[in-house]
């Protein structure tokens, strides 16, 4: 942000968590920004959508995260704080299992869980057993697959692993690099999965109250200044090293453009001025999911919510299925509310096309689960960009390849969590100068 003696101008391009999270620091340093999402609300794939029940009763559904995961003094819990946002106690969880070999096991993210854990050898258990005891890795550039068999054994990164990682990243671990989870590392810098994890203090799932499109809307009030249903058509650069924004019929200027948009996004608005960029940022990959919303009869013992994972080869495209804890104000009371992942890096079964499909394969895993009283299908195209090994070096080369005045942020740069975001943004903001401001 150039110095010039006025407040700077900054437009930040994209609404979504990224963004806004970007906006809200700029604000919180006295900064004149302006924020412009294209779509019709801020919050991108972070929003709490209206879903009223059978008989038009009041529910919701989140488009997104479910819930934040919030480490103590973290940057998330900062922000949270900063924004005095009410959360909700965190839910007693109800089951959680791990579908493999045709029937369903308890999850195997427990030390329970794990050392009933299906086709993992005693020699496998007692191998995960030694994690304290495995010192940190120093390659650069490592996959999840090969960091986790480094760490917790071949066992576990080929019986359990792929679940997990596709349960959360919708991809496969070999096919993933750490970049998509920062913390990995930091963990392995502070003595291992156990004890850096013991160190770094237990994270809390928390929903703020009105679920959790509600951050996103919180920030855009706090800031003000947020325009939906502005999309950016392209950038222009000025004299001084200022950049014209333009929008349908609509041009703006700026000492600093913030591209806090999806990487093929971002890419076409650089293309004409930084192909370089633009090149690195389109051959990031990203992957399409689709979330099934449906609500069902109530099933005794699930009442507390339900978690499945399903073991990637076996579920023919199926990822996993979650559900609100029947008390969720954001469900529909006296219905089971779940949502089923299908699809991410993925190959999908034609039978899961349609519901019909995905609630019979569902019910391999759930038998007890009985039709479903309404369902909903929300696509989500290139959802989760797919961070490879060796996606740190990319990010470092687009960022080198930005012409000054251009910022770029989000999942891409950052890895997909929003407490990754917010740790990620928050850190970029204590690098902006704050020269330009009055
Ligand atoms: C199904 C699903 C489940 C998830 N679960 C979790 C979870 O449990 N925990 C977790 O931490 N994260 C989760 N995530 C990931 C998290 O939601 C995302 O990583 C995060 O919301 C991304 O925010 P963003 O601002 O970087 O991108 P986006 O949300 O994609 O926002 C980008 C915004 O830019 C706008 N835009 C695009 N082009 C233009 C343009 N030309 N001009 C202006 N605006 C434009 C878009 O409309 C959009 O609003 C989940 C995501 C999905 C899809």
């Amino acid at each position: 942000m150039e110095g010039n003696g006025e407040r700077a101008r900054v437009v930040v391009l994209g609404g979504g968590v990224s963004g806004l999270l970007a906006a809200w620091h700029l604000h919180q340093r006295g900064c004149e920004v302006e924020v412009w999402e294209a779509s019709a609300a801020p919050g991108g794939w972070a929003q709490t959508l209206p879903w009223p029940g059978p008989a038009g009763e009041p529910g919701w559904l989140e488009r997104g995260p479910q819930g934040l995961l919030v480490g103590r003094g973290s940057a998330l819990d900062r922000l949270l704080r900063d924004l005095v946002l009410e959360l909700r106690p965190s839910q007693p969880k109800g089951p959680r299992w791990l579908g493999k070999a045709g029937r369903r096991h308890p999850g195997p993210a427990s030390l329970a869980g794990l050392l009933r854990a299906p086709g993992l050898s005693l020699g496998g258990k007692l191998r995960v057993l030694a994690e304290p005891f495995i010192p940190a890795g120093t390659r650069p550039e490592e996959t999840l697959h090969a960091f986790f068999a480094r760490r917790l054994g071949e066992g576990f990164a080929r019986e359990l692993l792929p679940a997990l990682v596709a349960g959360v990243l919708a991809a496969p671990p070999e096919r993933t690099g750490l970049e998509a989870a920062p913390r990995l590392k930091r963990l392995e810098a502070h003595g291992g999965l156990f004890l850096g994890g013991l160190r770094a203090g237990l994270e809390h799932t928390r929903v703020p109250m009105g679920g959790t499109g509600t951050l996103a809307q919180t920030l855009a009030e706090r800031i003000g200044g947020v325009h939906p249903d502005r999309a950016a058509r392209a950038l222009e650069p000025l004299p001084g090293g200022r950049w014209g924004v333009h929008g349908e019929g609509l041009r703006v200027e700026a000492a600093a453009v913030v591209l806090a948009l999806p990487a093929p996004a971002a890419a076409s608005l650089l293309r004409p001025f930084a192909p370089g960029a633009a090149e690195e940022l389109a051959a990031i990959p990203h992957l399409d999911l689709r979330v099934w919303h449906s609500r069902h009869p109530l099933v005794p013992g699930w009442e507390r919510g339900l978690g499945l994972l399903v073991h990637p080869p076996e579920g023919r495209g199926l990822l996993g299925a979650v559900s609100f804890a029947a008390d969720d104000p954001r469900g529909v009371p006296g219905l089971l509310q779940l949502r089923t992942y299908v699809g991410g890096a993925y190959p999908v079964d034609p039978a899961l096309a349609a519901w019909p499909g995905v609630f019979h394969e569902l019910r391999r895993w759930l038998p007890e689960l009985r039709a479903a009283v309404q369902v909903r299908e929300e696509a989500c195209p290139g959802a989760f960009p797919l961070l490879e090994p060796g996606h740190g070096a990319r990010v470092a080369r687009v960022l080198k390849r930005l012409p000054p005045g251009l910022h770029w942020l989000g999942a891409a740069r950052f890895g997909p969590g929003i407490q990754n975001l917010a740790e990620g943004v928050e850190a970029w903001a204590g690098t902006v100068p704050p020269a330009g401001l009055t």
